[in-house]
This record gives C-alpha cells, structure tokens and sequence, in this order.
C-alpha cells in the first residue's frame, strides 16, 4: 500500500492513542487499587480503636467466652473478621472459627507491626480462608502493658470485585473517548491530505503537459496560499509555453522561408535543424538526427566544419555540390556549442565572373598585338618625321599607347594571377639579397627627385620559400608607388622577422591616403585621384596584382595611413620552409 499523508497522520494519532492508553490504564488501576486499600486499611484501623475500647475490659478481666460471643456477634454484623491474639500470640476469640483450633499468630507481619509499633498492616493470601485478604492489628494496652493484639480483616475478593466493576466502566469510556478520538482523526487527516493530493494530482497533470489545470482549496490555510502560488506558476508556464510555441513557429516558417540551405549542427556532429531548401540542396529529405559527413560528403564542408569548431569562429568557404557552387557560412554558437551553416548558391555570380574575367582576358588578348602594332608605326612615323607639330602629335600617341599597352599587360598578369598558387613557381629567397637588386632600379628616380632611400634589415634574416619573380614585382609596385607619391622627405624599407613569418614595411614621407579609401585601395581600377595616377602614369591595377601576390603565398598585406606624415604598406609573408 502507498505511505499516503492520509496513513500516516492517521496511523500517527492511532499509535499515539493506543500508547497512551497502554501506559494511562495500568498506572491509573494501580492508583485506584491503593487508594482503595488505603482507604479499607484506614477504616478497619478505626473500627479496631473503637472495638477495642469495648473489648478491652473483658480481656484485662479474662472474660474470654463472653470475649469470643461478642466477637462473633459483631464480626457478623460488620461482615469483618475480628480476631483477639493474647501476646504470646494464641488466638484468644475469633469470629469465623473457634479459637482453640487456630494455630499461633506469633509470627503473623501485622501482629508483631502491632506489637513494636502501635499499628500493623497486612495483604496477603489467608491459608486458613483460602483468599486474598486484607488485614489490621491494634495492640490493646493499658498503662503500657500489652494484654493482646485486635485484629480485624477483609476479604479482598470485594475490592477486587468492585475495581473489576470500575475496570469494565472506565474501559466503556475509553473505548468511546478513543472512537470519537479516531473519528476526529480520521476527518482531521482526511482534510489535511486531500488537498494535498490534490496538489500532487494536479502536478502530475502539469507535468505531462496540461498547464491548464487549476486547484481549488476552499479552506483559508498555509496550503490554500500553495494552491494559489501553483496556479499562478501554471498561468505563467501556460503564457510561456505559447509565447515559445509562436516563437518556434515563428522561427521555422523564417527558416523555411530563406532561400538559402540553412543546417544547424550540434556539438555531436548531428544535423538538429534544417530547412527545405538544404535538404534539396544535398538531394537527402530525412537529415534530422543524421551525421553531417553522412548527410554532405565533402572533404573541404568537413573541413571546415572542423576548423570552425576548434578555432570557435565563423568561417565562410566555397564547396562544390552537385556541379554547384556555394558560398558556405559557418558560425559557431557558444552557448550551446551548436555551428549554424548557410549555403548560397553563387553559381550564377562565379559564371558571370568567370565570363567577365574570360572576356578581359580575350580582349586583353585581342588588343595586345594591335596595340604593339601601332606602338611599332608610331615609333617609326616618329623617327622619319621631321615636322614639330606632327611630332608632338605622334608623341601624344606613343604615351597613350604605353598606357593601354601596361593596362593591358596589367589586366593579363592579373587573370594568371587568379587562378591557383600552383602558377607560382616556389624557390628559396633571400629577401635581403633581393629587394637590394630591386633598389638598383630606383637610383635614377629617386635622385631626380632628391629622396633619401634607407634600408634596415634584421641581421639574422630566414630564408623563405617564395616565387622571386613575383615577389619582385610586389616590390618593384609598392616601392614605386612610394616614389611615384612622395615629393620630398624618405623611404624607408624596413625587413624583421617574427617567429615563422617576415615582416616587410614600406613606409614614405609622401601622400597620405585618407582614411574612406583604404579600404578599397587594393580593388582593381580603385584610385585615390585619378587625375593625379594617370599623370603619373598609373593604371589603378598595381595594388590588385600585389596583393594578389601575397595571398597566393599565403601572406596578408595592410595599409596604414600616417596622417600629415605619409603611407605605410606592410606586407607579412610565411617562411614556408
Ligand atoms: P596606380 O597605378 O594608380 O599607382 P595602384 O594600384 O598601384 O595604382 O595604386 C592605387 C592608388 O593607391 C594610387 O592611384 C594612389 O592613389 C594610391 N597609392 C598607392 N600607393 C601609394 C603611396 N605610397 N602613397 C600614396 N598613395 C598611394
């Protein structure tokens, strides 16, 4: 059976009743029994003083005939036995039996009491009368000599008789005080445990889901202030609960809305979320609860997938699926160390910029040869021409068509730079050695525009693992650049290194780029002042082909304007050994 609250005040109350009972009821006998007897003992005591007064003379005179008739006379009539001892302790008078047959009292407890101290008192079982009795014993005395001892008794089988009575009243109403005891405790536990139960039922419901459930206590207690606090906290899950259910709908209709493949994944590496879209994407229509190497079987999505969670960032890559490309974002979520991916179709973008890089390419092509062409003719026209005017014109020519012509050898070198690093070819390069070989080609320019020139670098330079020729031509455009837009002041080229990478910084005295442009100085075409370039005989692609340089060889390039003081470009290359 269940330990209820119900069992276990009830069975509470009983066990104390009955435990209470068990104790009340023999010690309560007991006292009544004493009480009793004492009482009998005091009341026989003085029936012997008054008796003995009448006694007394007939004894001191040794009446003992008349003694032993008005013994049995009065025994009968007080329903007592009375018995005279002389103080040898012979039975003198006696009133149930003759006194000649009764054997010595000498050594009876109340007697010798009587005798030693004015006053005996016995219980005890009577061989002579064969029960339970009670006797008292007076001495009879006169001017301190003892003539004898009165002694009086009762049965006991009286008292034990009237307490039996008395035993079988109290138990009636014990048994009816318990009754109304255990029917008060019945109600009392039963409405103590019912709401109880209630409460237990109803959390039972709520956890199961029903936060509807109410409970109703009408009594004003402790435990009506718990139903109210109950109720209101299932109000509250309630209101939660539908305002997280419309979030969640909310949630999956935006997520299944986006056009893009959403995923996301948990930190076991299952797919728990994703939208329709991704599951077209991968051609798979049940990926909730698969892994997602199952569900998207690519080296480079698990690799990044696993970059992403030991770096705890967010990373955004190109994976081919399906003959498609997509620009894949992953992004890890700390607080549940869940990674959200999104996947962007950007196969129309890649083949629009794959026609557009094949169409400069093409024309490129197409005009360098024209364009050599009619350099070649004017140079000719130029030397066979003897009139000045012409020969203005024809030189006006020859500078325009040195412009397209390093446009266009600018645009070509940048389409070969696009594709791979495999278009480098890697060596070990002394960085030293060669950025000292490219100064060389600076002397000139930099004289004619009276510009000081330092050049520190660190003793204990590393050897690095580069493709020279291209590393020449990021130096030769960065340190052209600093020439080209710098009127007076320095350029200082400083070489140091950093545990596995060289540090290259090319910092001048000239232009300050503003701050809105450095962002895009690097972008193909992007220049600061056009006018200013093309004077100088820029094409605005010198930026775009350094930096593509540096990352085919896994390095980074910045720029950092120094206000009123110049630029700085610092270019930062691994060691790659
Ligand atoms: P350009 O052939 O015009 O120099 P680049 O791509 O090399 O093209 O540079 C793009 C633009 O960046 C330049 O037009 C110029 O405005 C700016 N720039 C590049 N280097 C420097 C520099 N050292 N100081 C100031 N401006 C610079």
């Amino acid at each position: 059976m269940k330990n209820s609250i119900f069992v276990k005040i009830f069975g509470g109350y009983l066990l104390i009743v009955i435990v209470i009972l068990a104790i009340a009821f023999p010690l309560s006998f007991r006292a009544i029994r004493h009480h009793h007897i004492d009482t009998l003992t005091n009341n026989l005591k003085n029936f012997c003083i008054t008796l003995k007064l009448k006694i007394s003379p007939l004894l001191e005179n040794n009446q003992i005939e008349e003694l032993d008739t008005l013994i049995k006379e009065l025994g009968k009539l007080t329903n007592t036995r009375i018995t005279i001892i002389n103080p040898g302790g012979g039975v003198v008078a006696d009133s149930e039996k003759d006194p000649k047959l009764m054997e010595s009292h000498k050594s009876r407890i109340e007697i010798i009491q009587a005798i030693k101290y004015g006053f005996g008192t016995s219980l005890r079982y009577s061989a002579s009368v064969k029960e339970d009795m009670l006797y008292v014993a007076v001495p009879i005395e006169k001017d301190g000599k003892v003539y004898g001892v009165l002694r009086a008794s009762l049965f006991l089988k009286e008292i034990n008789t009237l307490l039996n009575n008395l035993k079988m009243n109290i138990i009636k109403i014990a048994v009816i005080i318990v009754i109304i005891l255990l029917i008060g405790a019945f109600l009392f536990s039963r409405n103590f445990s019912r709401p109880l139960n209630e409460l237990a039922i109803a959390s039972g419901r709520v956890a199961k889901g029903d936060f509807s459930t109410k409970v109703v206590i009408k009594s004003r207690s402790e435990i009506r202030d718990l139903a109210d606090s109950f109720n209101y906290m299932t109000d509250q899950i309630n209101t939660l609960f539908t305002q997280l259910s419309h979030q969640k709908e909310e949630l999956d209709s935006i997520i299944s809305s986006i056009n893009e493949g959403l995923c996301v994944i948990d930190k076991e590496g299952v797919i728990s979320i994703s939208n329709e879209s991704f599951r077209n994407t991968v051609q798979n229509n049940s990926v909730k609860g698969k892994l997602y190497w199952e569900v998207l079987r690519k080296t480079r999505f698990d690799e990044l997938i696993k970059k992403v969670r030991s770096e705890q960032n967010s990373i955004v890559d190109e994976i081919e699926l399906n003959s498609r490309i997509f620009l894949c974002s992953a992004t890890f979520c700390s607080n549940k160390e869940d990674i959200v991916v999104t996947l962007h179709d950007i196969t129309k973008i890649k083949n629009l910029e794959k026609t557009k890089k094949d169409f400069v390419t093409n024309v490129s092509h197409e005009l360098r040869t024209p364009l050599t062409a009619i350099k070649g003719f004017v140079e000719t026209l130029q030397d066979t021409n003897n009139d000045d005017e012409n020969y203005h014109y024809l030189n006006i020519i020859n500078r325009h068509t040195d412009r397209v012509i390093r446009i266009v050898n600018d645009l070509l070198l940048l389409s070969k730079l696009e594709g791979t690093s495999d278009s480098l070819e890697w060596e070990k390069v002394n960085l030293k050695d060669l950025i000292e070989n490219i100064l060389k080609i600076f002397e000139h320019s930099l004289k004619e525009k009276n510009l000081v020139l330092k050049f520190n670098a660190d003793n204990n330079l590393p050897i690095i693992k580069a493709d020279p020729f291209k590393l020449e031509q990021v130096f030769i455009n960065l340190i052209d650049n600093a020439i080209k837009y710098t009127e007076r002041g320095e350029v200082v080229i400083t070489l140091s290194h950093n545990n596995d990478t060289v540090i290259i910084e090319i910092e001048d005295t000239g232009i300050c780029i503003p701050r809105e442009h450095l962002s895009r100085i690097f972008e193909r075409f992007y220049v600061v002042d056009s006018s200013r370039s093309r004077k100088l005989g820029g094409t605005g692609l010198g930026l775009s082909i350094v930096k593509h340089i540096v990352l085919l060889h896994n390095g980074k390039i910045d720029v950092k304007n120094i206000p009123g003081a110049g630029t700085s470009f610092i270019v930062t290359l691994p060691v790659n050994l």
